[in-house]
């Protein structure tokens, strides 16, 4: 019999080709190594641009970060703009920013061929769990300025009436963002990527690879595909295949649940059908599927699936929405993302012929499908755009050392989120407070008439002497 699928997405997946192992050595153009997101855009990509492809998937379709995603599609990388323009400076910036909308836009334009199961749902708000008001609308002023991207404030009035809960401050929305089902997204690329005339093998490791001569082989356990071009998209698990691609990406885990069917008191408490994140550096992010809630959270580059997750996720929905009582969650799983230490994916040409797209962290819907343009315009049409990442090279990632660094890091994110919302909650008790005193003050003053007089005589006379 059977198991359960461990994820959502895997228990309501759109219906799937049974694709072949690679067995007997074959020739292509390319060989992209790695069926996620990244090696489907870029294969995709590619046959669209009348090239020949091969995809070696070492699993299945999407059973790699890609298929377990929360599906938040919006603009942006995983590193933040201001860290990025402090880095590259602002033009460079600014194009880098483009690049990743018009992944949005790639997205939005593969939606609209009509795939099935990928269930878009526009929009995305991010809610602020401290009182911040200029500070947010200093964000949306920045970004419609610098960057042309307008995004709206909302004030606290609305985001409450929206979201019942008293957690949440100011929020801002992006109305080009989206959300969709990760894994039929990665199962309608490769479906087009075979009706254009590519390859794809699952269950076939690429564990070897020859880069030296102008025909380049990758070796799986059974054959061999010789190319002129490899790209690597391998993501945190490449592995021997690639060992110097491997040794630049610190795998992080994160994880998602989701819920048993809520019925009417879910859109009660939750009146956005988008994404909802909050801003946290260890934030939240959940959206509505169907009468679901999906939501997710914690990074930590401890790979296991944490014990008791189910109840975990339902704690943490509880301590947002308790109006949820009785809540649980009936799918948690647990995903790995491939950083690079600059947080920034790292796209382009190592060596002619040899590509790499990798490290797309926890922004890789967009930024998957814009490296799916840049890398195959690069080898049909010698398109240079990928240069813009080279300043985002690949960096050792510090081994088990950068591991342990990057889990401290993200602990004292979590303590230091913790601080800012009691700071944040007791502001708000202070001015609550003082304003009752006030309230309090002016009843006592309306219903005291003879103590005003009073009050106005004595120091009427006072004046006197
Ligand atoms: C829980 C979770 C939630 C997320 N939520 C979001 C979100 O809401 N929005 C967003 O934008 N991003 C999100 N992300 C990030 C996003 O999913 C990733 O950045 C993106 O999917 C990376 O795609 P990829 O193709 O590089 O990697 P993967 O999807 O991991 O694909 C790599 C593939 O390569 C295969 N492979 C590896 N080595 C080999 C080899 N040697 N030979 C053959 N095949 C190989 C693997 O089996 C795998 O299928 C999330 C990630 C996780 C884990």
């Amino acid at each position: 019999m059977d198991s359960k699928p461990d994820t959502f997405y895997a228990a309501t997946a759109a219906p799937r080709a049974a694709r072949p192992r690679l067995t007997l050595d074959v020739d292509t153009g390319v060989c992209v190594v790695g069926g996620g997101l990244a090696g489907l855009w870029i294969a995709r990509a590619l046959v669209k641009r009348g090239q020949d492809v091969v995809v070696l998937e070492a699993g299945r379709i999407g059973g790699g970060a890609s298929g377990r995603s929360g599906g938040f599609c919006s603009a942006g990388f995983a590193q933040e703009l201001g860290a990025i323009v402090a880095r590259v400076g602002y033009h460079h910036a600014r194009a880098l920013y483009q690049l990743s909308r018009e992944g949005v836009d790639h997205v939005r334009a593969l939606i609209a061929e009509g795939s099935p199961g990928l269930d878009p749902v526009a929009g995305r708000l991010s809610v602020l769990r401290r009182d911040d008001e200029s500070g947010i609308k200093r964000a949306a002023d920045d970004l419609a300025e610098y960057f042309d991207h307008v995004m709206v404030v909302w004030p606290t009035e609305r985001v409450r009436a929206t979201l019942k809960t008293e957690r949440y401050y100011q929020a801002l929305h992006d109305a080009d963002a989206l959300s969709v089902n990760p894994l039929n997204l990665a199962l309608a690329l490769a479906a087009e990527v075979e009706s254009g005339g590519g390859r794809i093998y699952e269950e076939s490791a690429a564990i070897a690879a020859d880069l030296d001569g102008v025909r380049k082989w990758v070796a799986t356990g059974g054959a061999r595909v010789r190319a002129h071009q490899i790209v690597f998209c391998g993501n945190a698990a490449i592995g021997p295949a690639f060992p110097e691609l491997a040794r630049c990406i610190l795998p992080v885990a994160t994880h998602i649940g989701v819920t048993a069917p809520l019925g009417d008191k879910l859109k009660e408490a939750i009146g956005y059908s988008g994404g909802i994140s909050d801003t946290r550096r260890a934030f939240d992010y959940y959206r509505i599927v169907g009468d679901r809630l999906l939501w997710g959270g914690s990074m930590t580059t401890r790979l296991q699936r944490p014990r008791r997750l189910e109840r975990s996720f339902a704690r943490e929905i509880l301590r947002i929405y308790p109006q949820l009582e009785g809540v649980s969650v009936e799918y948690a799983w647990t995903g790995v993302m491939g950083y690079a230490v600059h947080r920034m994916p790292q796209i382009g040409m190592l060596r002619p012929g040899v590509w790499i797209a990798s490290a797309f962290g926890g922004q890789g819907i967009n930024t998957t499908a814009m490296a799916g343009d840049l890398i195959s315009s690069a080898i049909a049409e010698n398109d240079d755009r990928w240069r813009l990442f080279i300043p985002f090279g690949l960096v050792w990632a510090g081994g088990a050392l950068g591991r342990a660094a990057a889990r401290v890091i993200y602990w004292s994110a979590a303590v230091r989120d913790w601080i800012d919302e009691k700071r944040a909650k007791r502001n708000e008790r202070r001015r609550k407070e003082a304003a009752d005193r006030a309230a309090e003050q002016a009843r006592i003053e309306r219903l005291s008439p003879a103590k005003s007089v009073e009050t106005g005589a004595a120091a009427a006379e006072a004046r006197k002497e």
